[in-house]
């Protein structure tokens, strides 16, 4: 009998006991607004922003609505105006080419390549073009971090992080989102800590953050914040920057805390199981695990790996045959959009440029969720399963051997 996997791959750890606690705390108080604070209260989102900021090593920090949020309030806040082009990755998510036009910006993709991060030569090719870099730290692989801000240092490109994928993270002991002017964060539930949906933003940038501060909605309350610029960085901006409202509320605020303070021991437990699912993958006929250089600090909340230059047809029948033993894999490959999952040529309202190489890597990239749900044995079974449907599709008589 064939082993079976009975887990789902989207159900995440229930919120802490101490999270639900703080967050029946706020109920009964009814100040959910950020700013409907008692006098000399600071409240729970002015606390999370206090407690990111001093995590990462950041001047300051800004609590939002969600992700995608932050990052097209990041892109105003930087100066993006309409019609101009944006620099990103080919391999990221809908939010991210989506942020870029919300703010009636264009994207341009720069290749991925084989480590499934941004292809620095093309980057180094297309940075004529733009003025900042939207960096998408996809599935939480980072590139060489040094040499990317080297690189657009020379090029006077200012860079954003997208770390939805990276909160926790790490590329030479520097922490995800300390390296560009601006690092955006998800707290969506399927990131690495869990409001339901919500976003960070940081910077050293005392004038980005002022005006990405009023944008968020701070309406002349930004003296209540506890990790923003002094009032002075205001005194200018807060006359000719709109307010796009997308604030986070203190009970979203609440239910993070606690799950901020515990976040190192999550990134252990989603590390064991990554190893665990990469062990067992290493070696498999005709399927390449991705190597993580030694300088990146990783969260395995997933896990990528590559059917090179394989017949669409045959990763087709991994993803089928795993599917129906309870793997749940996604395909980058797939022609039409599915689920989450997407791809640059699928966004046509950006106009997307020609990508070849990234165009034959992604066809053969498979993508998994490792929610800490899933046990260590789990994640052995994970990869026994796909393990054997790999080979087998892999040795069938009618694979034409790449
Ligand atoms: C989830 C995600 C975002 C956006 O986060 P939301 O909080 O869902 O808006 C941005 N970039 C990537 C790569 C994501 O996966």
């Amino acid at each position: 009998m064939a082993e079976h996997f009975e887990g789902s791959f989207t159900q995440q750890e229930p919120i802490p006991d101490d999270a639900i606690a703080a967050a029946l705390e706020v109920l009964k108080s009814g100040r959910l607004h950020r700013y409907n604070t008692a006098p000399g209260e600071l409240g729970e989102t002015a606390l999370l922003e206090q407690e990111f900021a001093a995590m990462v090593g950041a001047q300051y920090a800004l609590a939002v609505a969600s992700g995608g949020y932050a990052l097209a309030c990041a892109l105003r806040a930087v100066g993006v105006a309409p019609g101009d082009a944006v620099l990103t990755n080919a391999f990221t998510l809908a939010p991210v080419p989506g942020a870029i036009a919300s703010v009636g910006a264009r994207p341009i993709f720069v290749e991925v390549t084989r480590d499934l991060t941004l292809d620095l030569e093309d980057l180094l090719a297309k940075a004529g073009t733009a003025r900042v870099l939207m960096l998408s730290h996809m599935r939480g692989h980072l590139c060489d971090m040094d040499r990317l801000m080297e690189l657009c240092g020379g090029a006077g490109i200012t860079v954003i992080e997208d770390c939805a994928h990276t909160m926790g993270a790490a590329w030479n002991g520097t922490p995800s989102g300390r390296h560009g002017h601006v690092g955006c964060f998800s707290t969506q539930t399927y990131k690495h800590i869990n409001s339901g949906e919500g976003g960070l933003l940081i910077s050293d940038d005392p004038e980005i953050m002022a005006r990405a501060t009023l944008l968020s909605g701070s309406y002349m309350l930004y003296e209540r914040h506890a990790a923003a610029p002094p009032p002075e960085y205001f005194e200018q901006p807060r006359w000719d920057t709109p307010n796009v409202s997308g604030r986070m509320d203190n009970l979203r605020a609440a239910i993070l805390r606690p799950q901020l303070a515990n976040l190192p021991r999550q990134v252990a437990a989603w590390n064991e199981r990554y190893r665990a699912v990469e062990k067992g993958l290493r070696g498999t006929p005709g399927l390449t695990v991705i190597e993580r250089p030694d300088a990146e600090s990783i969260v395995g909340s997933s896990i990528q790996v590559l059917l090179e230059d394989w017949p669409g047809e045959k990763v087709e029948e991994v993803v089928a045959r795993c599917g129906q033993r309870g793997v749940e894999l996604k395909w980058f490959g797939a022609p039409e959009p599915v689920a989450f999952t997407s791809k640059y040529d699928q966004w046509h309202y950006a106009k997307p440029n020609a990508l070849p190489n990234s165009d034959a890597i992604l066809a053969g990239v498979l993508d998994m969720r490792l929610p800490l749900t899933f046990s260590v044995p789990d994640c052995h079974l994970i990869a026994r399963i796909i393990r054997e449907e790999v080979s087998r599709v892999f040795q069938s008589p009618g694979f034409v051997q790449p």
